[in-house]
């Protein structure tokens, strides 16, 4: 491996045209700014921004991501880029006055990964590189301080040997903790020189064993590496798989800092911390933060000692502190948002190494937001672009009252699922089945290192989860997120012992029947027993934001609710009317399916009509139900649209119960009944029931369906209308191709309609239009419109029958698809712009071009996501359609987008 290379003559002349790879900072002054983090990546912009600012940042460079970019494609970096590193590493050594890794007085380094978003899984910060066997015993000597150089020596061989040269942590662990208990201490900080010294040659050892070479001692050399392995991590899977879900460009890169080290571990004026200028969970306006004395790097956060609130350093170095607030509230004036940001302490001087945008929880978004407005900070308009329009869910979860009792948080995980859960731990499935009782009525906390489908009853009755094991898409989090239940996962500080039902987590053992508090929405895990609150929209910031930003919205928003509850919740999440109620739903019910079965499996038009004749009454009630929540809102129905075995019970499962009949009751009533069942379930059997037998073919092939449902909707209509309560119904044909099926069943309807009018002496007003969820029917939509008054795009077929990808088992090819760059995106979570949606745009031109104001809106699971409701938005839709849990993220996406426009046609007065 070389070290970096001198420059070669000629490159002098050259140098005006070439690209700048790298920009120093320090000295007051930076060749960056704040604003360059697509160069300078976030962290790199952040540190030159802070000294242009004239904050006291330890000086350094940054190579910018075009470097990267090049090391991806060419496996290597250009002379130029090691030109410039060697230029600009003699500046900051000029500026020091020190040299790297050599003299009296060594330069040391930090060498920091860093891109425009900030990324876990690359690779992890290595301090005090240009240590080695010589320089440790300058440091030594120029510190006075023996201890500390050896301790900054082995972090580096630790951390060098871990990230550069891929040795596991574990090698190096199990060296220190044995020193650890050779020498009898439990902290780090207890090591004498000595210890430290034996532990640098264990090392050393661990080096050579496991990278068959020995630790590069050429400070150079270190440096060349290290910049190569930030770049390499680039494009780990942990990284990779981050940017995928995330849909962060595989192509950004990454930059990398070089930075001259300041050392928190010079003894008990020393101290490193990390801290928000806000309370991110809450958003409350308070100093919010945990530092460490005498400690480096990333001992705050890794759990090996227990930090201390920022505020007692208030008490322990009261200028430092002084000066630590004066320099984050002008950051957070600067930045006019909240502060994310770490800082060392040498010898009692105040360092700032890094400062960014602070992640928050939606509750904190929403109130960071309105009072950085009140503040004067950041204008209205401003503010509701400050929340993620899918954090709103945060609203809908319960949440810990956290003003009740002292909060005492043991651990951080990942925030897996969101909400809130208090109960006593378990450590088993079955335990937690046993202890939660009947109706659930005490709660549990199930704890596991990790859990598999085994668990799934244990969850089930569980009031939360926490793992100390997995990430995001752990089985934990996936479940419990399906099941919208708190989860907090990977819990790393946590070890679970379910052998001894015990579990360790800050020198503290908790056993079964310990409460536990878990807040699915930070992620963090609280001794014992808060009080929860309930989730409500009424929340007055939350209305306050809302107040500010629905003023921009353009297009409505409804929801998808198929009985009276859903629309009513959905109601008060602010839904403007139902925009899909699939009335299958309402045969899946117990007392039904039986009326359902006997309607399918009758083989001719008579015995159909008269279980449908029973069907009716109950369909009618449904209606009733769902026009008297909605109150004159518009609730859009539509007909009967799954394969009709759907209802039917399995081919196999009734194969096997003949089977046993036969062996057992050959002659039973029974047993005859089955084998009829079993012809006609065979009859109805497709081999592809998606492109089958469903949608309108059903109301085309047995139209008494469709007389049926017609009627329930007009009687139901009729009837709340004679109450006096407002109607509003669209009538919604499914699985429309052609204008001939919309003629047809849009015909019965209407002659439904006016028999019931005149049987009950009632008019009533509606639509009779479709959904557009058909490749063909969007290209056919100037026809569909003759017959259609309203199009719903039904974007979920619509992107299965585009792709050709079923639905229920993409997953099989996605995940290849996602890796390999192929598809972006899944196209069932945010919709597809360039196919489905291209195709969408031609349905509403065309079906426009036949009736300019047909009304056009989206029911698929797109409705919901707030990219796909931008994109509603832009091609003129008149409504989405969403689960009501989605209405508050759809409204505020609607209005962003709408907002957009409107402050880009003013001059762009946002981002
Ligand atoms: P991350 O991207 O994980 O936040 P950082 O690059 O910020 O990683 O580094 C983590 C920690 O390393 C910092 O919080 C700081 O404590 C320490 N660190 C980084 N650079 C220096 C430096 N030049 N001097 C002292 N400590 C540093
Ligand atoms: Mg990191
Ligand atoms: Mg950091």
């Amino acid at each position: 491996m070389a070290t970096i290379t001198l420059p070669e003559a000629g490159i002098q002349e050259s140098k005006k045209t070439a690209t700048k790879y790298v920009y120093s900072f320090g000295g007051g002054k930076a060749d960056g700014h704040g604003k360059m983090k697509d160069d300078l990546g976030g962290k790199g912009a952040g540190l030159a921004e802070m000294t242009n600012a004239g904050l006291p940042v330890p000086p350094g460079f940054t190579i910018q991501t075009e470097a990267c970019r090049e090391f991806m494609r060419s496996g290597g970096v250009s002379k130029e880029v090691d030109r410039q590193t060697e230029e600009a590493l003699a500046t900051l050594e000029a500026l020091q006055g020190q040299k790297l890794g050599t003299g009296e007085n060594p330069l040391l380094v930090s060498v920091r990964s860093g891109a425009k978003f900030s990324m876990p899984g690359m690779m992890d910060t290595i301090l005090n590189l240009g240590l080695n066997d010589k320089s440790v015993e300058s440091l030594a000597k120029r510190s006075n301080n023996p201890r500390f150089a050896a301790d900054s020596y082995r972090r580096l061989i630790q951390m060098f040997g871990n990230v550069v040269l891929e040795i596991p942590k574990r090698a190096f662990d199990e060296v220190f903790d044995a020193k650890k208990k050779q020498k009898k201490t439990h902290l780090d900080t207890d090591l004498d020189a000595k210890a430290l010294k034996e532990v640098i040659e264990e090392y050393k050892k661990v080096v050579k064993k496991h990278a068959k070479r020995d630790f590069p001692q050429d400070p150079h050399e270190q440096l060349v590496m290290a910049r190569d392995a930030v770049f390499r991590s680039w494009q780990n899977d942990r990284a990779k798989h981050y940017r995928r879900i995330n849909n962060i460009d595989d192509m950004l890169g990454t930059a990398v800092n070089v930075q001259a080290m300041v050392y928190g571990n010079l003894g008990e004026t020393s101290g490193t911390g990390v801290g928000f200028t806000r309370n991110p969970a809450t958003g409350a306006k308070e100093f919010y933060g945990e530092f460490l004395m005498n400690a480096q790097g990333e001992d705050v956060v890794s759990g090996v000692r227990t930090p201390v609130p920022i505020l007692e350093l208030q008490k322990i170095m009261p200028d430092v502190y002084n000066q630590l607030r004066e320099i984050t509230t002008r950051l957070e004036k600067h930045y006019k948002d909240m502060q994310d940001f770490e800082f060392t302490i040498q010898d009692g001087k105040l360092y700032m190494l890094q400062t960014r945008n602070g992640k928050r929880t939606g509750r904190a978004a929403v109130r960071v937001a309105i009072q950085m407005v009140d503040e004067g900070l950041i204008s209205k308009e401003e503010a509701i672009f400050r929340v993620e329009p899918n954090q709103l869910y945060d609203f809908l979860v319960p949440r810990l009252d956290e003003k009740s009792t002292k909060v005492e948080v043991l651990a951080t995980g990942l925030p897996a699922s969101p909400g809130a859960a208090v109960g006593q731990i378990v450590f088993t499935a079955e335990d937690a089945v046993k202890k939660a009782g009947h109706d659930r009525k005490n709660p549990v906390i199930l704890v596991r290192a990790e859990t598999t489908p085994e668990d799934i009853q244990g969850m089930e009755v569980a009031a939360g989860i926490l793992t100390s094991r997995g990430g995001m898409t752990s089985h934990a989090a996936v479940v419990t997120r399906g099941m919208g239940k708190c989860c907090v996962a990977g819990a790393g500080d946590i070890q679970v012992d379910e052998r001894a039902g015990e579990m360790r987590v800050k020198g503290q053992v908790f056993r079964e029947g310990d409460w536990l508090s878990l807040d699915g929405t930070s992620g963090r895990v609280i001794k014992g027993k808060l009080n929860t609150l309930e989730a409500s929209s009424d929340d007055a910031d939350l209305q306050k934001l809302m107040g500010w930003a629905e003023p921009f919205r353009k297009i409505g928003v409804r929801a998808n609710a198929d009985i009276p509850r859903d629309a009513i919740q959905a109601k008060t999440f602010g839904a403007e009317g139902i925009g899909l109620c699939r009335t299958e739903h309402m045969f899946f019910a117990e007392d039904r399916i039986p009326h359902m079965r006997t309607m399918i499996l009758a083989n001719n038009e008579k015995d159909r009509r008269i279980a449908l004749k029973k069907l009716l009454p109950m369909q009618r009630a449904d209606f009733i139900g769902l026009f008297k929540a909605m109150a004159g809102l518009p609730v859009t129905i539509r007909l009967l649209d799954p394969p009709l075995h759907e209802f039917l019970p399995k081919r196999e499962e009734l194969m096997v119960e003949i089977a046993v009949l036969e062996a057992t009751k050959p002659r039973s009533s029974k047993l005859k009944e089955l084998r009829t069942l079993l012809g006609r379930v065979e009859e109805l059997h497709e081999f592809n029931p998606m492109l089958g037998h469903r949608g309108c073919r059903l109301g085309i092939t047995y139209p008494e369906i469709t007389e049926m449902q017609a009627r329930a909707i007009f009687e139901a209509m009729v009837a709340v209308d004679k109450e006096g309560i407002k109607t509003h119904a669209e009538v919604m044909i499914p699985l429309i191709s052609t204008v001939k099926e919309m003629a047809n069943q849009g015909a019965i309807v209407r002659r439904v309609a006016e028999e019931v009018f005149k049987e009950k002496g009632r008019h009533v007003h509606y639509l009779v239009g479709t959904m557009i969820e058909l490749p063909r029917a969007c290209l056919v939509a100037d026809e569909i419109a003759k017959e259609a008054e309203f199009f719903s795009f039904g974007t979920n077929d619509l992107t299965q029958t585009t792709f050709g990808f079923s639905r229920d088992d993409v997953n099989k090819v996605l995940p290849t698809y996602l890796a390999e760059g192929i598809l972006k995106q899944d196209p069932f979570a945010a919709i597809d712009r360039d196919g489905v949606g291209e195709l969408v745009r031609i349905g509403i031109e065309r079906g426009r071009k036949t009736r300019p104001k047909l009304e056009v809106g989206i029911c698929g699971e797109h409705g919901g996501d707030p990219s796909s409701v931008e994109f509603c938005h832009q091609v003129g839709m008149d409504y989405v359609s969403c689960s009501p849990f989605r209405v508050l993220t759809a409204r505020l996406a609607a209005a962003q987008a709408g907002a957009s426009d409107t402050l880009k046609l003013e001059g762009g007065r946002t981002k």
